[in-house]
């Protein structure tokens, strides 16, 4: 019992904490990249470490089919009593019918959305699927609008215009596929979707809200620092003030040409002058908070009294 409760203060702490420490950690210019690892670890930690605790505090409900069957599961359960076990039980599944049916539809628009964009792009350049399996690949559209975009299908896709390749000198348009491979590598399109889907069905949870806030810019921003060199981000900067404004498609995908100003002036920045590293202690305690919602969970777990202390 003590380790379900530990596990739930445990998530409380972090979905009530790691909006301000990693809110903070942006603001002071930590790479984007080890902030958005923050923010997914904590995720990932907060909901691994409350599906834990569930079963710590129903022993009889889990067990009830093994024993209908005969089988005598032969472990010491702590001893719940029978309405607490049905009120957890009850709440949690009310909480994740309310959440399915809240954050559900984002996740189905999002689904949607990739068959739209992919069925255009069938319909108006066929590749062919079975070359080189599992490599993005650039499919170029006759068009007047200069689009540029990221479809994270599989196997992914960048669907580039006739008109954007116009404009994008070669050295840009490689700049900017650099910028959507990390996305792929980090896969942002989905845990973009996640943080939404998440926000939806949790309304009232602060840090989900706050999460998917800044998934979407986080990514964007992790992605451009994927381009390294002087030369190389001078050529994203460029192509971000040719094709960001009308004609981008809009849709739950990365946003690669969103916030142009904003990332104009930062890769600016930092082409003219290279930023400070950041005190290694302060990257170490980042690094330590986004090891730690991971880490804890699985530690309790592992600990041989989980079920019955
Ligand atoms: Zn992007």
């Amino acid at each position: 019992m003590v380790h379900g409760f530990v596990l739930t203060l445990f998530a409380a702490a972090i979905l009530a904490t790691a909006p301000f420490v990693l809110d903070h950690a942006e603001a002071s210019g930590f790479n984007p990249r080890l902030v958005q690892q923050g923010w997914r670890a904590a995720a990932a930690g907060a909901l691994a470490s409350l599906a834990l605790a569930v079963p710590v505090f129903t022993p009889d409900l889990w067990t009830a089919p093994a024993r209908a069957v005969g089988i005598n599961p032969d472990i010491a359960l702590v001893h719940v009593p029978l309405p607490a076990q049905l009120l957890v039980a009850g709440a949690v599944l009310t909480g994740l019918v309310a959440g399915w049916r809240r954050g559900g539809p984002v996740v189905r628009d999002y689904r949607r959305a990739l068959r739209v964009q992919l069925d255009r792009l069938e319909r108006t350049s066929p590749v062919l699927d079975d070359v080189e399996r599992g490599h993005p690949r650039l499919v170029i559209v006759e068009d007047t609008q200069p689009r540029l975009v990221l479809l994270p299908s599989r196997p992914p896709r960048v669907e580039v215009t006739t008109r954007a390749l116009d404009l994008l000198k070669p050295e840009e348009l490689n700049a900017v596929l650099t910028h959507m491979a990390g996305h792929l590598r980090r896969r942002d399109a989905l845990w973009m979707t996640a943080s939404e889907a998440m926000a939806e069905a949790f309304p009232r949870l602060r840090f989900f809200a706050r999460w998917a806030d800044h998934s979407a810019a986080l990514a964007e921003k992790g992605a451009d620092a994927d381009v390294e060199g002087p030369i190389a981000r001078a050529n994203l900067r460029r192509a971000l003030a040719k094709l960001s404004g009308p004609g981008q498609a809009n849709g739950p995908f990365c946003p690669c040409f969103a916030w142009p100003q904003q990332r104009q002036a930062e890769l600016d920045q930092t082409t003219r002058q290279p930023r400070l590293p950041r005190p290694p202690v302060a990257v170490a305690g980042l690094r330590a908070l986004t090891a730690a919602a991971v880490v804890v969970p699985t530690l309790v777990v592992v600990s041989p009294h989980f079920l019955y202390l």
